[in-house]
């Protein structure tokens, strides 16, 4: 089954069910995917209903008449996991860890396709992560890697935004400056964890580990106004610990629980490694997409030009 968040008319995020470029649209799902999968982790009872109408011929609205929303637009937990993508350790003359690392980030971060990145003051050198974001769907305490796969409701494209100078690297870092120390500025701003708002469950997905997974750059300047700018072109086949590894490792010490999402990496290609770096600049538009599951695309905007909000 595909889903797809949007705002309904009042503004709230609200769940239809995809079927190609329309969305069924029903009251009774006018809630948080999170709420839905408390009641019904495997999504079993959404489904019946919403064959049984589609049968019947209730009508459909055009995707694109829908104004999107993240497909979890207030996880509980959002844990990433750094380093997770053999190119991308090797594009850094890295290490593969012996274990995944783990950073977290809040439901602040979350915004839909189409809603702006904000630059925050401080910071030059934003940059983006395409990454596969795996869902919960049941409550997972310390559960075996053979049985992960059971707690996994579905999955969503994101975009890992990352500020590369306050996360302390070199370079992005101008003379006489230092990271933060942590990645919690870095990764955990405002607006930095757009969502597609597409979110598929596992029977259309026959193995999350092949999947392409690639993000693009759209400048919003000369040289390179409005060209698409590949930036990574990554598989996740090259993923160092596999989704099962990752919930059994997470699941050991943090319960995890419906609605909560595992960003699972990035691959190679992202800008802080390019010769020279590459910063996402205000008026750019980045673009994200995994295979099979969806995409999020977002322009990049300084806080100066944000609005004003309390
Ligand atoms: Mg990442």
């Amino acid at each position: 089954m595909r889903l797809f968040g949007y705002y309904d008319r009042a503004g709230l995020p609200a769940i239809g069910i995809r079927l190609a470029d329309r969305v069924l649209t029903l009251p009774e799902l006018d809630e948080d995917l999170s709420s839905l999968l408390v009641m019904d982790p495997d999504l079993t009872e959404l489904a019946t209903p919403a064959r049984d109408l589609l049968a019947g011929g209730v009508p459909t609205v055009p995707v694109t008449q829908l104004v999107p929303a993240p497909a979890v637009p207030r996880p509980g937990k959002i844990v990433c996991i750094g380093l997770n993508y053999r190119d991308h350790v090797a594009e850094q003359r890295g290490e593969i860890p012996s274990r995944p690392l783990l950073f977290a980030k809040f439901a602040n971060t979350v915004i839909a396709d189409g809603a702006p990145i904000i630059r925050p003051a401080g910071t030059q050198a934003l940059d983006l992560e395409a990454e596969l974001g795996v869902v919960i769907g049941r409550d997972a305490r310390r559960v075996r890697r053979k049985d992960a796969m059971r707690h996994v409701a579905g999955y969503v494209a994101c975009n890992d935004v990352t500020a590369r100078d306050w996360q302390g690297n070199k370079a992005a870092l101008r003379e006489g400056e230092r990271g933060d120390g942590q990645w919690l500025r870095a990764k955990g701003s405002d607006t930095f964890l757009p969502m597609g708002p597409d979110f598929v469950t596992p029977d259309e997905v026959p193995d999350p580990h092949r999947l392409a997974i690639r993000s693009w750059r759209i400048p919003g300047s000369e040289p390179d106004d409005g060209r698409e700018i590949l930036m990574q072109d990554g598989t996740t086949a090259d993923m160092i610990f596999d989704i099962p590894s990752l919930i059994e490792f997470v699941s050991a010490v943090i319960t995890l629980e419906p609605g909560d999402i595992i960003s699972t990496g990035t691959p190679a290609g992202v800008g802080v490694f390019r010769d020279p770096p590459v910063f996402l600049q205000p008026g750019d538009r980045v673009r994200v997409e995994v295979e099979g599951i969806g995409g999020v695309g977002n322009p990049i905007m300084d806080v100066a030009q944000a609005p004003q909000e309390v």
